[in-house]
């Protein structure tokens, strides 16, 4: 390898916004076979924002706004800062609640006083015993948008509808993907409406919903396997650090974690997914001016 080679490389890339940040990692990235993606923050803009608000009955819409929000004060999702910004923008009073833990991937606890506040996936609480089915005849299933459940101590209180936006490029991205016959696969930890109504709008391949942090990256071990090592898997979430690693060609969206950049082979410094099929032809083009 030539320092000038390398030098010109990725001059160039990082002029297209691309920055090569690990050029070993780049040489193992051939022909890449499949392409994965995660959904919140990579596909969409992940800046989601409070939809809807369904308290369960005898509860108001105020009160289930104010306990979600005193747990989430814990949290740096962006699930969190929806719903504090809801609840600071309409004025509802919360405290921070004490003793908050966060279960990555499906979401938190913490302690108002003596009582125990949940917040998170179905899955989440239904883990802890909590039938959230009971709110059936309140919500809409079936619409778009991530469900974040709220429960106090064993009691459902309510759920709340997170709408977030899919990139306006995400459609045009994938099908360039498409295109040149990758196979296009989202993996996210959302429930499988939403996962569903995102990834049939971008148009990827194949939809993955309800994995935990350690699924994705089960899921890329996989990819990496039947493809024989031809995976890239694009990120931008601490959650997506390990399988960033794990991919042939990691791929950090810009505006993502820390750790998400540390991981990942390229990353995007523009928020546009048409870098991404731009970002494997200037890893294709950076290794053969190295060789
Ligand atoms: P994604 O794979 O879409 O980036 P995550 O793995 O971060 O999503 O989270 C999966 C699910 O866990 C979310 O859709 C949500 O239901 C729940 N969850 C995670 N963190 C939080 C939080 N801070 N507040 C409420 N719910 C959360
Ligand atoms: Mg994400």
């Amino acid at each position: 390898a030539t320092p000038t080679a390398l030098v010109a490389g990725t001059g160039s890339a990082a002029k297209a916004g691309i920055l090569i940040r690990d050029i070993e990692t780049l040489e193992r990235a051939t022909d890449i076979k499949a392409i994965a993606f995660d959904k919140t923050g990579t596909l969409t803009a992940g800046a989601p924002e409070v939809a809807d608000l369904y308290p369960a009955d005898g509860v108001s819409a105020v009160d289930l706004l104010s306990h979600a929000a005193a747990v989430e004060t814990g949290s740096e999702h962006p699930i969190a800062n929806a719903i504090l910004a809801r609840a600071e923008g309409s004025g509802v009073a919360f405290k921070p609640a004490s003793d908050i833990r966060a279960v990555p991937g499906r979401g938190l606890t913490g302690m108002e006083g003596q009582i125990n506040i949940r917040v998170g996936s179905a899955r989440f609480l239904e883990e802890a015993g909590i039938d959230t089915t009971r709110l059936g005849k309140n919500i809409d299933l079936n619409g778009a948008g991530t469900l974040a459940w709220v429960a106090a101590d064993q009691r459902l209180i309510g759920a709340i509808r997170l709408a977030d936006a899919i990139r306006p490029e995400a459609r045009t991205a994938i099908a360039e993907l498409n295109r040149r016959g990758l196979q296009t696969i989202m993996l996210t930890g959302d429930n499988q409406a939403t996962a569903r109504a995102i990834g049939e709008m971008a148009g990827v391949s194949d939809i993955r919903a309800g994995l935990l942090p350690a699924e994705k990256l089960d899921a890329i071990r996989e990819l990496a396997h039947r493809t024989g090592g031809h995976v890239a898997f694009v990120g931008d979430g601490l959650n997506d650090a390990p399988a960033l690693a794990a991919a042939s060609l990691g791929i950090a969206m810009a505006g993502g974690a820390d750790a998400a950049r540390d991981a990942a082979a390229i990353t995007l410094m523009r928020p546009d997914l048409r870098l991404v099929p731009a970002a494997l032809d200037v890893a294709a083009k950076t290794r053969r001016t190295i060789r």
